[in-house]
């Protein structure tokens, strides 16, 4: 358990918040890209967040929070100021990326803007990393993952009773077919991921290239 002071608060339109968090706790603290780090909301309720960075000799951490609703997290984001504290837990394991091959593919929503992020981080670099996002807008999308320098990037608008998700696997199949994807993150929401890696393991990507990580899914509170 880890105290921090909220350092900045940036709004990034109407649906994002990149958090700095700081403090003496957070000095020192070994963190791998990929890692989860829990804040605690009061209630003995807590979300899950992907640390975009991490200062160990400084302190602090970065989060990107994806605002969606009127859910606990989303209203503990935007009412966020500078000053205020709050609980950590963690540092935890979530997606190893330390050792991904290259080309790599990393599938996700607005909920792993942050995990695209931390890429940069890992021992081999953002290069060689495709990114593939289902977004509810693209535009909202490009302009924050421009902010955060993510390059590399196919975004696909979702569409009613996800739709959409044939244009994702289509881009998923022709990157493995043109690009020899060696390494898959599939994370965000449960049942896309589940759409993609079937997708990909009947077309023989065997299993250990596939990593996964559901970070929500609807009705469900608080997935972890
Ligand atoms: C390992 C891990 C890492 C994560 N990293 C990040 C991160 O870096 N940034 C980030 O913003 N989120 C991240 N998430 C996702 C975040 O923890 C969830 O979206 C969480 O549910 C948000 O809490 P909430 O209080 O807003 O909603 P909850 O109270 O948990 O959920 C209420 C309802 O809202 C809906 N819901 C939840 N999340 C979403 C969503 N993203 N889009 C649409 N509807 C949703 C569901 O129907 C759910 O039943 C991560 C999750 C995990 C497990």
């Amino acid at each position: 358990m880890k105290r921090a002071t909220v350092r900045e608060c940036n709004v990034l339109g109407e649906q994002f918040r990149l958090v700095t968090l700081s403090g003496d706790a957070l000095r020192g603290v070994k963190w791998l890209p990929g890692q989860k780090l829990q804040v605690a909301l009061g209630s003995w309720a807590y979300r899950t967040f992907t640390p975009l960075s991490w200062d160990a000799e400084q302190g602090s951490t970065q989060l990107l929070l994806f605002l969606h609703g009127e859910a606990p997290a989303s209203a503990w984001g935007r009412a966020l100021q500078v000053g205020n504290s709050c609980t950590l837990f963690g540092p935890r394991d979530s997606l190893d990326l330390s050792a991904l091959d290259r080309p790599a593919l990393v599938f996700g929503d607005e909920t792993s803007f942050g995990l695209a992020h931390s890429m940069r981080f890992t021992p081999k670099g953002a290069a060689g990393v495709r990114m593939l996002f289902e977004v509810t807008s693209k535009q909202t999308a490009r302009g924050i993952l421009d902010q955060l320098g993510v390059a590399d990037v196919d975004l696909v608008e979702r569409r009613p009773d996800d739709a959409h998700l044939n244009e994702v696997e289509q881009l998923a199949v022709d990157q493995l077919q043109t690009r020899s994807i060696q390494s898959w993150v599939l994370s965000g929401k449960a049942s896309s991921i589940q759409r993609v890696s079937k997708r990909l393991r009947s077309l023989g990507v065997a299993r250990g290239r596939i990593r996964t990580r559901a970070y929500w899914a609807p009705g469900k509170v608080g997935l972890d």
